[in-house]
């Protein structure tokens, strides 16, 4: 199916479009690398009057350590961070998520800011975002803000961005020397999106877990921190029965969706699975 009639710009600045944004309201869509937005207009789910090209904005498309944290310009494409050394070592979880992400082709055009702009429920990188505990930097003509990711997905492709923002930046903290993590996913076939996904990173310190941090992806109609799990370990001494019992909680505790693949008791097995293996992996890197 063909889109709907639209008007296509490629504003050469960040400045020029954030105007034509404020002008535009709702009306407006930006356009990344398309591989959601594109697909969403070939099925009439999505009708823009105006398209507004963000790929000639290269200030947008960067990596880089700076501050104590990884700064990702939106622009850039799921290929660049895949192969990117400096995130294999200062992040190995989102690199290890980026091993689910997609197809090459569609990580060729596809970029970061796009994934987490768009918020589909069963996309890897929101999920590794929460538990990275990340903020979002959003631009408009009204200035910047910045919006930390357990406030930035609210729904179903539904995010804090309101229509007259641009997701310019990710920041991502970089985690203590010695923390542990690990990225679980089951999907239908590789490279598509997750039935169940869960990324984990905990410390242990004096014997005791610190720091737990549990997010899942595929599960609900939106990614979610299992808050109920961490805290069932947070402070007590690591081993498999509590890793079993918190992801019996965070199974307990959720509310999942159904589809074609799984329905929601499925996913409720999924996520105890993942979830217990996710927290048995990063115990074992702990301190590595
Ligand atoms: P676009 O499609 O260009 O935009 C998506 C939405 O975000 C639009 O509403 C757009 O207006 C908005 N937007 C884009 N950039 C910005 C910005 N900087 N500021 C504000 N709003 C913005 N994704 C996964 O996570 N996991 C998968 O396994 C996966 N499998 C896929 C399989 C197929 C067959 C396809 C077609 C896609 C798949 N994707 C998957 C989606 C892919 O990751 C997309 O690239 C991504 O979701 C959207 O990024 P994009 O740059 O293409 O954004």
């Amino acid at each position: 199916m063909k889109p709907p009639p639209f008007r296509y710009e490629k504003p050469t600045s960040v400045e020029g479009l954030l105007a034509t944004l404020a002008e535009q309201g709702d009306g407006a869509k930006i356009l990344a690398g398309g591989q959601s937005l594109v697909p969403m207009m070939n099925l009439r789910l999505v009708y823009p009057e105006v398209l507004l090209d963000i790929n000639g904005l290269s200030e947008l498309d960067y990596l880089r350590l700076e501050d104590g944290m990884l700064r990702i310009g939106a622009l850039t494409r799921h290929n660049t961070l895949r192969d990117s050394d400096l995130l294999a070592e200062r992040c190995p979880l989102a690199a290890a998520a980026y091993r689910h992400v997609a197809h090459a082709t569609i990580r060729n055009r596809g970029t970061l800011g796009g994934n987490l702009s768009h918020a589909d429920p069963a996309s890897e990188m929101p999920a590794v975002m929460l538990c990275l505990e990340a903020s979002l930097v959003l631009r408009s003509n009204a200035g910047e803000r910045s919006v930390a990711a357990s406030d930035f997905f609210q729904g179903a492709l539904t995010t804090a961005l309101q229509s007259h923002e641009l997701l310019t930046e990710i920041r991502i903290p970089l985690a203590a020397a010695g923390t542990g993590w690990s990225f679980q996913e089951v999907s239908p076939r590789k490279g598509d999106f997750a039935l169940a996904a869960v990324a984990a990173t905990l410390q242990v310190s004096n014997g005791l877990c610190q720091r737990v941090r549990i997010a899942h992806a595929g599960v609900e109609d939106r990614a979610a921190r299992a808050g109920s799990a961490e805290a069932g370990i947070e402070g007590h001494a690591p081993g498999e029965e509590l890793f079993a019992a918190a992801a019996d909680e965070a199974a307990r505790a959720v509310d999942p969706t159904e589809s074609y693949h799984a329905d929601g008791d499925h996913k409720r097995d999924l996520l105890r699975a993942l979830i217990k293996r996710a927290l048995s992996e990063a115990h074992g890197r702990c301190g590595a």
